[in-house]
């Protein structure tokens, strides 16, 4: 990619863009030694960071990380998506890791000084998203298992491409027998890093196989509908929907909570439960939701051998309409009576 003037348009093919890393020009950082205050955060230039061997996150994967996206409206506003609900999942999350606690209002500052120090990389309306991911962990050194004594807050961004190029493609997903995600009393229901790469072998092997990723079942019966890789999982049954219950093993998805909302405002019941795998092989529409793709319609899944097969592979059309209904107050299209999109 060419180098162009800070602050012209970067030459990259917004349209050939997909879910990747890119770096881009800036990004924020605080420290803070434990048991004290935060120091003030700066923006300095995209770098790499300097860490000692014995930081906390390395050795002892003591971290956490939020994911969310900055859209460009058609009449040119910059528009977030509930990102005090990410403030608050990061509290909650280094609570549970003993990590020092970044208040909404700095958490908030940082994200938007991030999204205005890059806004050369927010593509064009329609054409994709600037992703913006906060990290909260242990940087200082030790050495015993115990939570660090420095923590650092860090938030950088990366242009992502549209998630459904040329429409919606429902995916084709499998149950796990061999595998759990979360466990009761565990950290399944904080975005903890530790969380994510016992995932990816599993998820790698699915793949292999042509599936788009892994659904999880409970660890205690391994019969309840847990997570699909990380992506909340919703089915519709006679026009109602079935999310499973937030029991401390399931992430509280930001989109899992608005699909929930935007649902019941259209009409919906929706019941938070406990989703039994053999209820949702036999729901009537099934899909996933998180900030990546918003909300993902599933096709099949597969189970013990038995396939369940979803609006014949067609897009249902509940899932339709959550996911029209809920990009358009994200992209501005729409008035939002919820209040859910600050500018920028
Ligand atoms: C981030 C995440 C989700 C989705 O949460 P959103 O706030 O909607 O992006 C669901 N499950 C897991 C495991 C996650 O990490």
């Amino acid at each position: 990619m060419e180098e162009t003037d800070s602050g012209a348009e970067p030459a990259i093919d917004w349209d050939s863009m997909t879910f990747s890393f890119t770096e881009t020009d800036r990004m924020y950082i605080a420290k803070c030694k434990q048991g004290e205050d935060w120091q003030a955060g700066i923006m300095q230039d995209f770098q790499e960071l300097r860490l000692s061997p014995a930081a906390g996150v390395i050795n002892y994967g003591q971290g956490l990380f939020e994911g969310m996206k900055a859209r460009r409206a058609e009449d040119g506003r910059v528009l977030l998506f509930r990102p005090e609900l990410n403030a608050r999942r990061a509290q909650g999350g280094s609570r549970r890791l003993g990590m020092a606690v970044v208040s909404e209002e700095m958490f908030l500052d940082a994200v938007h000084q991030v999204v205005q120090e890059n806004i050369r990389w927010l593509p064009p309306n329609g054409r994709g998203e600037l992703y913006i991911r906060p990290l909260i962990f242990g940087s200082g050194a030790i050495l015993g298992v115990a939570p660090a004594p420095e923590y650092t807050f860090l938030v950088y961004a990366v242009p992502v491409g549209l998630y459904f190029k040329g429409g919606m493609n429902p995916i084709a997903l499998k149950v796990s027998n061999e595998f759990h995600r979360a466990a009761p009393g565990g950290s399944g229901g904080v975005k903890a890093i530790g969380n994510y790469a016992p995932g990816m072998m599993p998820s790698k092997n699915a793949k292999a196989e042509g599936y788009a990723e892994i659904i999880y079942l409970d660890a205690v019966h391994h019969r309840y509908v847990e997570e699909v890789g990380a992506a909340n999982f919703f089915c519709v049954k006679d026009n109602v929907l079935y999310t499973p219950e937030l029991t401390g093993t399931i992430l509280p998805g930001i989109t899992r909570l608005s699909t929930i909302e935007l649902a019941r405002s259209l009409g919906y019941q929706v019941l938070e439960t406990k989703v039994d795998i053999e209820f949702a092989m036999g729901a009537d529409e099934a899909f996933c939701a998180g900030t990546a793709a918003v909300i993902s319609p599933i096709g099949s899944i597969e189970h013990g051998g038995n396939v369940a097969t979803y609006c014949d592979g067609e897009v249902g059309a509940v899932t339709k309409q959550l996911y029209d209904a809920l990009t358009a107050i994200q992209e501005g299209r729409a008035p939002d009576p919820f209040g859910w999109t600050p500018s920028v």
